[in-house]
């Protein structure tokens, strides 16, 4: 096998700097060294964040028009670059490229025309008052951006998070995930030939606690954290952030249910169940990894889910037919098989996968996973409520509407969950009910960018999308204008 080598560095001011120790980035399919970055120190932070701070003074006046010219200029080459990034994200992730050429690397450039259209459009509102006077309010930029992104989805993680704070006219220091810096960095080189100016977008590596991260969030400069990760790191941003009381959207882990009622067309949900499930190897915030189904129809789904499961190929990510790919990391293979295991003590039936493929080499030294499914589960059994983050559901039965939404609910994450039924008024009364941030009727994964993105309860705080990323990205300022 061929494998490419990646000599990753930061960005800083319009830089590629190669300071700090280099650690290895590996292949997830195959656990084969396929490159290396530095892990920025308190002085890579500083100068990055500095690097930012002087850079805002300028990019935060440029006009509207200008930034949103720019900002076009380096979607267009993130288009221009699809297939290349689709082949560096599964090197960093260890996703099937299938997925990523089906939908998933369209979206990186979208994430950034959409808010420079968006920014261009939207901002500043007057309200004339009876007695004459005006009153009117500035949408101005706050200042200097930290975006920490998890290591499942880079590509989207970091235009969903550059987009909206570049172009409402912040700047930003972003920093991947230790595991994928490759797809960050390769975005960094793309924006410096688009022409972002020096300072606008910084691009550091490392790790979290006493390393990149922590240093990021601490950093006086700093006025805005976008974090997405788990919902312990979250915990330990927030307390970071409250000493210089940082503003903070959250978007954290997720456990949503996807229910089937027995009126649901059957294909179709198989189809979307399959998608929600093992997506991305159900390394997914958004993914519906608890299924409950409606009792006249639970045999019938289970049968035909589990044999649709059975038939997913499990391998080499590059090759067109893997339907699923690798684990991120050995470590987190462990992990998420550790549950199977809970799960065989709790008394629960594997009728599905729970071993890892016997593929041939060199992807028997890959962090793969078949499809599992998981039943005679109950709500609060440890699969039922903890995020497993990989190809690995429960499929448990429910009689009624009541009983569903109470299981759903029943969990302490608040992401996402898809309903799947044909009776309009059902869809409807569950989509009032369920404690999501975002509930799929019949389908799954779909997503203006106009609506709001993110979680209740323990998945997270804060919303981004549309003006809901302008209220985030950007300071109110009121102005009363006396007519006398
Ligand atoms: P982590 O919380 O471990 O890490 C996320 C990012 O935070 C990484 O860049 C990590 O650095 C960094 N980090 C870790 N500790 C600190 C710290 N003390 N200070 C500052 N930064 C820190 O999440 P994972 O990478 O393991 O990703 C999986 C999680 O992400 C799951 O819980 C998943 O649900 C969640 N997620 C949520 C989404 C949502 O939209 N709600 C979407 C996608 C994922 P490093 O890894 O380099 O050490």
């Amino acid at each position: 096998m061929d494998y490419p080598f990646f000599h990753v560095s930061h960005y800083i001011d319009g830089q590629f700097v190669d300071r700090g120790p280099r650690f290895d980035i590996l292949y997830p399919a195959t656990n084969h060294v396929i490159g290396s970055a530095p892990e920025a120190g308190a002085a890579e932070v500083d100068a990055a964040v500095q690097a930012a701070a002087r850079a805002f003074r300028q990019w935060s006046r440029t006009p509207v028009a200008e930034r949103r010219l720019i900002l076009k200029r380096f979607a267009q080459l993130i288009r221009d670059h699809e297939a290349e990034l689709a082949a560096i994200e599964t090197w960093d992730v260890g996703r099937p490229i299938s997925e990523n050429r089906a939908g998933y690397i369209p979206r990186i450039a979208a994430n950034i025309e959409f808010f420079a259209d968006f920014a261009a459009t939207h901002g500043s509102e007057a309200y004339p008052m009876d007695n004459g006077y005006i009153n009117y309010v500035l949408r101005q930029p706050v200042g200097v951006a930290a975006l920490i992104a998890p290591w499942n989805i880079p590509l989207l993680q970091a235009t969903w998070k550059m987009g909206p704070a570049l172009a409402f006219g912040n700047t930003v220091v972003m920093k991947p995930a230790e595991l994928t810096p490759i797809g960050t960095w390769r975005l960094a080189q793309l924006a410096h030939e688009a022409g972002v100016p020096p300072g606008v977008i910084n691009v550091i590596h490392g790790f979290g606690p006493n390393s990149a991260g922590e240093f990021l969030t601490k950093h006086p400069d700093v006025k805005l954290i976008s974090f997405t990760g788990e919902t312990t790191t979250g915990k330990i941003i927030m307390a970071a952030a409250s000493s210089t009381l940082k503003r903070v959207s959250f978007e954290l882990g997720g456990k949503g249910a996807n229910l089937i009622f027995a009126d649901a067309d059957l294909d179709r949900a198989v189809a979307i169940s399959l998608r929600s499930s093992f997506f991305n190897q159900g390394e997914f915030c958004l993914a519906g990894p608890r299924l409950l189904v409606q009792r006249p129809i639970y045999d019938a789904f289970l049968e035909r889910f589990r044999a649709a499961a059975a038939n997913l190929t499990v391998g080499d990510p590059f090759a067109a037919s893997t339907k699923v790919g690798a684990l991120i990391s050995r470590e987190h293979h462990e992990r998420v098989s550790s549950y199977i295991a809970i799960a065989r003590d709790s008394g629960a039936r594997i009728i599905q996968g729970g071993t890892q493929p016997n593929l041939p080499s060199p992807f028997d030294q890959g962090n793969f996973l078949q499809p599992t499914i998981i039943v005679d589960v109950q709500p609060r059994d440890r699969v039922c409520q903890e995020e497993i983050f990989g190809p690995v559901v429960t499929v448990a039965p429910f009689d009624d509407e009541e009983e569903a939404i109470a299981i759903a609910n029943g969990v302490g994450y608040g992401l996402s969950a898809v309903v799947q039924t044909r009776d309009v008024g059902r869809a409807v009364r569950l989509g009032a009910a369920l404690e999501a941030g975002t509930i799929w009727i019949n389908d799954f994964f779909v997503r203006d960018l106009r609506v709001p993105f993110g979680g209740m309860k323990n998945s997270g705080i804060g919303r981004e999308g549309g003006h809901y990323s302008l209220e985030f990205y950007t300071e109110a300022k009121t102005i009363c204008l006396s007519n006398q």
